[in-house]
Order: structure tokens, then sequence, then C-alpha cells
């Protein structure tokens, strides 16, 4: 029996095969000798405009470099932002790479709590507590809670950089994938431009995970020290992989759009289930997981998805392995097909009931 597997955020899609056309034609026609190393001007401004009409922010090809992966980018901001030995907050639950990412630059990383009570979203009071920090990371719409800061809750914080003259890292590679609402940049914030470097991708709002393209968008001079790194480390990337990138953002949000359907689909149907279940699910609007509460079964996240993977076939992510705050919980990826993935919700919520014994008749009954 195949395992129902539901830890990676990846899609259950390839690259639109479009997409690989432009990789191909780009590479037999030559495209494959040293590219510039910012990025190429074509990608460069694509982003850009891509970014210019998501924000409203006027930004251009000098505020953008492109980086292997928003994972690149996120190691580029932290380079950009600290010294070594500077503290960096990064708020937990948390995309696993963070800290290591952090401490790669020769910072330190320090964690603040978003606890579950608050649908993880960080509190000014937690923040406020933390030790002096150069940079603050944040990741809107989040992975792995699925939670959404407002705008009111990204301008607490953009007011909390401001106070303390720090830089504002911002996680957006979910931006495509907010179910309800809308994705606020905090870099679209009053006075927050000059000390936003925002992270993104391809790979999650085109399906194009492998193809390692990110960018890192930020102040002019900011970027040229990116681009110093870049210089550096990979010097430049694949010439017939970023024509590709660039021929995905021309399709402009048509095709994103397309790719995050399933998703959006996928995440109503789930709580839906859940929620008829009785479980007890971390409210979200947005992203392709949905986080579990499991504490009531006395397990640990990490326990309780072995078990399910040992006695059901399907694999779900421990709440731990993405930081403290999120122990006792799993997040479910929504990347098989329907099908597949609404068994898998029902076996969840069984296997949740059979662990947490005679709770839920006595919830029913009390
Ligand atoms: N940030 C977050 C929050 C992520 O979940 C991921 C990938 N899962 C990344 C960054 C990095 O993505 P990539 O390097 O593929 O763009």
């Amino acid at each position: 029996m195949p395992v129902i597997e539901l830890t990676i955020g990846e899609h259950d899609r390839k690259t639109d095969p479009a997409i690989l056309k432009a990789m191909h034609e780009s590479a037999t026609g030559g495209h494959t000798g040293y590219s510039t190393i910012p990025g190429t001007d074509g990608l460069r401004d694509a982003v850009a405009k891509r970014l210019a009409t998501m924000t409203g922010v006027a930004t251009e090809r000098n505020n953008v470099v492109i980086t292997a992966g928003g994972q690149a980018a996120l190691l580029a901001a932290h380079m950009t932002a600290c010294d070594p030995g500077d503290a960096a907050l990064y708020i937990d639950p948390y995309y696993a790479t963070y800290p290591g990412t952090i401490r790669a630059t020769g910072a330190m990383a320090v964690a603040v709590t978003a606890r579950a009570e608050r649908g993880f979203q960080p509190s000014l009071a937690d923040l406020e507590e933390a030790c002096e920090a150069r940079s603050l990371l944040i990741n809107s719409p989040n992975n792995p809670t699925g939670a959404v800061y407002s705008r009111t809750k990204l301008q607490e914080i953009a007011e909390f950089t401001r106070e303390r003259d720090m830089w504002l890292i911002s996680d957006e590679v979910y931006d495509t994938q907010v179910w309800e609402g809308e994705h606020v940049s905090p870099r679209a914030l009053s006075g927050m431009e000059s000390r936003t470097l925002v992270a993104g991708s391809l790979s999650k709002s085109h399906a194009m995970t492998g193809s390692r393209i990110g960018w890192l968008v930020g102040p002019e001079e900011a970027i040229s020290h990116a681009i110093n790194l870049a210089t550096h480390t990979n010097y430049g990337l694949p010439g017939f992989l970023q024509d590709a990138g660039e021929f995905a953002l021309q399709q402009g949000p048509a095709l994103e759009d397309t790719i995050a359907a399933p998703f959006r689909r996928r995440h109503k149907a789930v709580n839906a289930i859940f929620s008829r279940e009785d479980l007890n699910v971390v409210p979200s609007v947005a992203t392709m997981y949905v986080m579990v509460d499991i504490r009531a079964t006395g397990m640990t996240g990490i326990e309780f998805a072995e078990a399910l993977l040992d006695e059901h076939l399907v694999a779900v992510m421990p709440g731990e392995s993405f930081g403290k705050a999120a122990a006792g919980h799993v997040r479910v990826a929504l990347t098989v097909d329907d099908a597949a993935l609404e068994k898998a919700a029902l076996v969840i919520a069984e296997f949740y009931w059979n662990c947490a014994g005679g709770a839920r008749t006595a919830a029913v009954s009390g």
C-alpha cells in the first residue's frame, strides 16, 4: 500500500509545459553561458513589475536581485542586514530553515513566540520583550500555520521595526495563496520601503520548485550588497532558467490563479471535513497547508505523526519541526489529488479521535 504523502510543500502538478518549452528554446538558442550576475534584465524587470503591480510601490530593476529560490534570498537578506554577532529575530512557528539560515550569516537567531492561543499571530508585547536586534523576519501568508497577518498587525510590526531602526525581512513566497481577503506586503506600508527586504520566488506561485528561481527586493543600496554576495556565491543563475522564469511571469495572474486553484479548493474541503469531525484546526484563510491541534490526544506532534504513518500510511509533518510554538500540532500539506486528500483527512480525523479516547463523546454530550 502506498503512503499518502502530505509532508512536503510541493505541488502535485509539474511545471507548465509552455514554461518548459520557453526553457528549452532559450537553451537551444544559446543561453547556456555565464549569465548576468544580478539576474537577466528581462527577469529583474518582470519581478519589479509584478511587485509594483501587487503592492503599488514603484520598483525598478535595481531594486531586484535574482537568487537561487526564496531560500537564497533569505540568506542574502540576512547577510545584507546583519553583521556577525547581531541578533536577528524570527517568529516561531517558522519555516524549518530559518534559524540555520540566520546562523550561517554569523548572526544570532532569536525566536519570538507567536502563540497558538492567538492564532499564531505575533503580539507586540512578545516582540517588545525580545532582545535588541538588527532585523525581524516575518512570513505572511505563513508556513506552517496558514496565518495571514492583517494590515493592522503589519502596521504594528512595521512601527516596531521603525522605532528600533531595524530591517524587516518579509518572506512572501506564498503571496498567491490567500483564499480570503488580500495579501499585504509590509514594503507597501508608509515609511517601510527603505527598511524592508522582500524574499519571493516562483516555486509556489508557478509550480517551479526545482527551477530555483527567487528574488530579493529592497532599497537599491541594500540590493547592491546582495549582488556582491551573488558574485561570490552562485555567480549568476542559469540563463535559460531565468528566461523560463521571465516567460512564466509574463503569463500574469491568470497562470498564478490556475496553479493556486487546487489549493484553494482543497483548503476549503479539508477544513470542512475537519470541522464536521470536530477537530481543532488552526483558523486560516491561506496556503497549501492546514494545521491541526492534536494536544487533546496527549501525544506530541511527533508521536502522532509517527503513529499515523505506521498504522495508516498517511504522512504529515509534526508541528515540532517548525519550532516549539507549534508543538502538539501537525501540518497537513494539501498536495495530493482531491479524492486521496479527502480520504486521508477522514483517516486523520478517525485516528485523532481514537487517540483522544472518550473526549469526543464528552465534548458532544457536555
Ligand atoms: N519560505 C517559506 C516560508 C517556504 O515554505 C519555503 C519553501 N517551502 C521557502 C521560503 C523557500 O522556497 P524556495 O527556495 O523554493 O523558493
